[in-house]
Formats: structure tokens, C-alpha cells, sequence
């Protein structure tokens, strides 16, 4: 009896030897990951969701039961958002810069948010509060905030300090 065999590519011409395969195209694909309890999910949603109003069903079926969800995207959820600016409105907390007071319709709502806490010191439970955790800041102000990286993150009072006293000199000093 004889099997049929697939199509594979041999190093000789005569049919024998290793079998090679002709080509292989490398697909790399852009996945996020989810926490749900202990374990990481693949997925291709965008916004993750870190409030657990937020997970849905089917998410919650994977696990059997809907678990609190650690994400390092608190700052771009859009509920989460959503309440801090419902209370803190939409001027940066360090500046007082407003969008729609400066650029018109163009800029109402625009404003970032920042996530107080950081990261390395949350625990394992930690669910985000709109309103202790978070806070309105314009983007230059987020920058300056976040301009040291993630172990050296500006404190609101020390942007705002470094903002309100006298300008620093230039570090290259007088010509
Ligand atoms: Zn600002
Ligand atoms: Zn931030």
C-alpha cells in the first residue's frame, strides 16, 4: 500500500534527500493583552476595559465569573474618563488651561487624563476611582509629568511648582 504524500520541496533533483520547505512568510500580528484574574488573554480590542462595570459577558464567561481587570490604560478609558471629568471638568489641573475657552467648539472636551497612581505600586486587586486616581491635565502639562519615565512620574504639586516659580535659567547660561 502507498500513501500519498504532500507537496514538499527537496534539496536534490532527484527526488531524495531532506525535505525543505519552499518559502515561509513571517506574519507578525498586533495583539493586546487582557488580565482577567491570574491569567492574560490575547485580544484585539483597543480599549481595554479597567472597571468591572465594563466587562462584558463573553469576558466574563472565559473565567466563569467577571473578575476585577488590572490594565495599564487607565488614562485612556473611556468611563473611567468620563467621570473624572464629570467631576473635575475640563481644565488641566496643573495649569488651568481649557480647550473650549481658548480654541472654540474645536476644543470642548478635549483634555487628557492622568493616572495618579503609579503603576509598580498597585496591588493585585486594584480597581482605578475616576475620581482619587484621576485627573484632567493638558497635554504639555502630561508630558512634563511623565518626561522622567515611569520610576521618576511628577507629582501635581511639583509640575505646578516647577510651572508657577521663576523660569529656569538656561542651563547653557549667559552668552
Ligand atoms: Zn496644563
Ligand atoms: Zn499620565
Amino acid at each position: 500500500m502507498g500513501g500519498k504524500l504532500g507537496n514538499f520541496w527537496t534539496e536534490s533533483t532527484d527526488g531524495t534527500g531532506p525535505a525543505a520547505i519552499d518559502s515561509f512568510t513571517p506574519i507578525l500580528t498586533k495583539k493586546n493583552v487582557l488580565r482577567l484574574g491570574s491569567r492574560w488573554y490575547a485580544t484585539d480590542q483597543s480599549i481595554l476595559p479597567q472597571l468591572p462595570e465594563e466587562v462584558s459577558q463573553d469576558q466574563a464567561l472565559i473565567e466563569g465569573a467577571a473578575q476585577k481587570i488590572m490594565i495599564n490604560a487607565y488614562e485612556r478609558n473611556p468611563i473611567a474618563r468620563k467621570r473624572c471629568l464629570a467631576h473635575y471638568g475640563h481644565s488641566c489641573i496643573v495649569c488651568s488651561f481649557n480647550f473650549e475657552e481658548r480654541y472654540g467648539v474645536l476644543g470642548r472636551d478635549y483634555i487628557h487624563v492622568h493616572h495618579l497612581v503609579p503603576i509598580g505600586s498597585l496591588k493585585k486587586e486594584y480597581i482605578v476611582d475616576p475620581i482619587k486616581d484621576l485627573v484632567p491635565v493638558c497635554p504639555n502639562c502630561h508630558a512634563m509629568i511623565h518626561r522622567n519615565g515611569p520610576a521618576a512620574t511628577l507629582g501635581i504639586a511639583e509640575l505646578r511648582n516647577l510651572l508657577l516659580g521663576p523660569i529656569p535659567e538656561s542651563p547653557k547660561g549667559p552668552r
